[in-house]
């Protein structure tokens, strides 16, 4: 038998996320974020899986190209822009649109000689502080791109720091001091991820530029997924290889860090932080057994889990563990490990399975 860890990927819940978009930014266009091989879900298969995505966010250009090679003709746009002068002979050929953060890239821009006409996404910081032009230089930075004749249309755009928390009076600055900033620019306008686009109806904009609630997560603090009509796309599975009875006093795993309180079933399901399953998920983060809620014991090994099986004794060798996605939100898992959903997504191992479903 193969390895039995398995992502299944759902991808009619992808669709229904992305509709989820739609409802809640209906006047707006979408640029779906699918960076990080689509967080850990497939770069290529959760692109075709939307085809009403008006763009695509991407990290670097060689997302970029797979998404051209598979066949992709729709805007594609380079997140971080571009990291040097030679990225611009690729930028052109693949025609793809590039965000503009540092004068760096400015001068790349006005230096290179370009084979192509491209489009521009003028970044502004607004108080991330990460990346971005300086607000009140945006009038100067459109000039000089518009000067540059090989550029077509300049978006400006900014990211929000802290649109999670719907109590974080900065994002109401953020939206401020960009509207104020670009004013006086022409062109289309993009503030949101999906924080932003979910909780701050102003920031909604031209275009949207949803990620994690693509995939099911909930963007916003204190809020589940399901509260928000979000569905889980990834199910991360294995199964059981070995179920022991254990003795009051035993110790379980590396450390010896679990005591078992009582006489006890324990389960060892084959998957573990070489698969992408957070070594920091303490003793107590929940799976389900065969759809039953159970919990991890002791220290997470690199192809292994323990697991109490006290709540689902009748399991067997050969039972079914979900680690997170159908019936055991990603973000609770997350919150146990201390970490978010995105790092537990887009982890996920290369030796785990990937199955796709319609
Ligand atoms: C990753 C990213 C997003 C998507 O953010 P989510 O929180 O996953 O919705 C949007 N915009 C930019 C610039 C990003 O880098």
């Amino acid at each position: 038998m193969t390895r039995p860890a398995r992502a299944r990927i759902d991808l009619r819940a992808l669709q229904h996320n992305f509709s989820r978009v739609q409802r809640a930014a209906p006047d707006s266009q979408v640029m779906a974020i699918i960076k990080a091989n689509a967080y850990g879900h497939g770069l290529v298969r959760v692109a075709q899986a939307l085809p009403q995505a008006a763009a695509f966010g991407v990290a670097c250009i060689d997302e970029a190209i797979s998404l051209r090679e598979a066949g992709f003709d729709r805007r594609i746009v380079l997140l971080e822009g571009l990291f040097g002068p030679d990225d611009l002979n690729l930028i052109c050929g693949y025609r793809l649109d590039v965000v503009v953060h540092h004068d760096s890239q400015l001068d790349w821009l006005a230096k290179a000689r370009l084979l192509t006409s491209l489009d521009v996404w003028l970044k502004l910081d607004t108080g991330m502080h990460r990346l971005g032009f300086e607000p009140g230089r945006v009038n100067e930075i459109a000039a000089r791109l518009v000067a540059i004749p090989q550029v077509n249309a300049v978006r400006c755009m900014t990211h929000f720091s802290c649109a999670d928390d719907l109590d974080n009076t900065d994002t109401h600055e953020q939206i401020e001091l960009f509207n104020g900033a670009v004013a006086g620019v022409d062109g289309e306008r993009s503030l949101a991820n999906s924080a932003g686009l979910l909780g701050w109806p102003a920031a909604r904009a031209d275009w949207v530029r949803p990620g994690i609630m693509l995939y099911g997560s909930s963007p916003l603090a204190g809020r589940t997924a399901e509260s928000l009509e979000l569905q889980p796309v990834m199910t991360l599975t294995t199964r059981l290889i070995a179920v022991n009875m254990r003795k009051q006093g035993d110790v379980i795993g590396y450390g010896g860090d679990y005591r078992c309180q009582q006489d006890m079933p324990m389960g060892v399901a084959a998957l573990g932080y070489g698969d992408g399953y957070p070594r920091h998920a303490s003793s107590g983060t929940p799976v389900l057994v065969n759809g039953q809620r159970a919990m991890i014991a002791g220290r997470v090994s690199m192809d292994m889990i323990c697991i109490d099986l006290r709540a689902c004794p009748d399991a067997q060798v050969g039972a079914e563990v979900t680690l997170w996605g159908d019936g055991l939100p990603v973000d609770e898992v997350a919150a146990a490990a201390g970490t978010i959903a995105y790092e537990l997504l887009c982890g996920v191992g290369s030796r785990v399975q990937f199955d796709y479903s319609a």
